[in-house]
């Protein structure tokens, strides 16, 4: 491909002139001629050339003037420029030159082989150059179309989840009136079908209610400066109040910073992990959690550890996906929570991960941006 790059030669010294020519003809180049500025512009308009080669000291119009008038031009500013020039005003001019848009800049006089091996090599960087901008706006198409379908799903989500509530509300409500007024016309039996319809039906509910609220996250985010998450923290243990004395629980933290975020999605977030470490935790020991903050950089690293079961390392990437559990329905849940934590960590641009030891416990820790104390 670099072999048929089109290459313009501009000198007015006919011999310098025909030897740069010759050895780039002979390197496998389609080479024109032009012994002045003004044929130079003509010639680049014509051919719409690879590289031009050129002099900087001309009759009409300098090199480096030529050079600029090709770098401002959309048509023309994609050419590679090579100027040359004699050795004894070379440094000068060199920086003028690569300060007015070259490429490249070599002297006079100019060893052949050294001129094609640097034409060659401005070629190949062009080339990798091209295929790097091209891989740059197929990678924003991709992105803007993962974008789009992330869009439609979340839209998906929320409307099949709310459409579904209205049904629903009827499953119960009929289900119930059916109860009280059948209830001394049926068996056992059927008092068990129906008993089952009923649970079933609130199961549904809670499932629906989760996946509507996690389809609304990343929509919903309102970031604010300054969130103090010492009092994020206080409203997660409040909501947990019952779990937390039921399990005789003990939840510690040191003193926790202030970041930016989304006061109410972090408070969900906390309350998700924290509720998870006494959930969770080993029938024979009262439950641990430790929450604690490190700082890295425009970054908090917060942690939130636990003496509980822990969690095999199989399953480190899985638990975050919506509705996976490891559990059945001997321990209450339906799956959502750690995906919830993950969306609003990622709506506040951060990341979470899970290090565990199984029997011994876990921690889940996950960043977020400094805020403005
Ligand atoms: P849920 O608690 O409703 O099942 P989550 O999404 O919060 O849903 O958690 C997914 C699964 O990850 C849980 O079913 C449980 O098996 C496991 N898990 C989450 N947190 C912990 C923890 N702190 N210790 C052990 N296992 C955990």
């Amino acid at each position: 491909m670099t072999k048929q790059a089109v290459i313009i030669n501009v000198d007015d010294n006919a011999p310098g002139r025909y030897a740069k020519g010759h050895a780039l003809s002979r390197a496998g180049f389609t080479v024109y001629d032009a012994s002045t500025g003004a044929e130079a512009m003509e010639l680049a308009t014509k051919y719409h050339p690879d590289l031009m080669l050129l002099d900087v000291n001309l009759p009409d119009i300098g090199g480096i003037e030529v050079c600029r008038r090709l770098k401002a031009s959309a048509d023309s500013a994609s050419i590679l420029v090579l100027q040359i020039s004699a050795s004894a005003i070379a440094a000068p001019q060199a920086t003028t030159a690569l300060n007015s848009g070259a490429d490249g800049y070599l002297t006079e006089p100019v060893d052949p082989d050294v001129l094609v091996a640097t034409v060659g090599s401005l070629l190949r960087l062009r080339k990798a150059e091209r295929a790097l901008a091209a891989a740059n706006t197929q990678l924003s198409v991709l992105n803007a179309d993962l974008r789009r379908s992330n869009e439609d799903l979340q839209q998906f989500a929320f409307i099949a989840s709310h459409d579904l509530q209205e049904p629903l509300r009827n499953v119960i409500s009929f289900s119930d009136l059916l109860e009280r007024s059948a209830r001394n016309r049926l068996g056992t039996e059927e008092r068990d079908y129906l008993r089952f319809i009923v649970q079933s039906a609130y199961r549904m509910r809670v499932l629906i209610d989760d996946l509507l609220r996690y389809s609304q996250i990343g929509q919903q985010t309102k970031i604010s400066g300054s969130i103090d998450l010492n009092v994020v923290l206080q409203w997660a243990i409040e909501n947990l109040q019952q779990p937390i004395q039921e399990a005789g629980a003990c939840v510690n933290a040191e003193v926790l910073p202030v970041v930016t975020g989304d006061e109410r999605q972090l408070v969900q977030l906390l309350q998700n992990l924290v509720g998870n470490a006494v959930k969770y935790r080993r029938p024979d020991v009262a439950p641990l959690v430790r929450i604690t903050a490190e700082r890295q950089n425009q970054h908090w690293i917060i942690r939130v550890q636990d003496n509980g079961i822990g969690i095999e390392s199989e399953y480190r990437e899985a638990i975050f996906a919506p509705f996976k559990r490891l559990h059945g329905m001997e321990v209450p849940g339906s799956g959502i929570g750690l995906a919830v934590c993950r969306r609003v960590v990622e709506a506040h641009d951060g990341q979470i991960w899970l290090e565990s030891i199984p029997g011994q416990g876990s921690t889940f820790s996950f960043t977020l941006p400094v805020g403005l104390s």
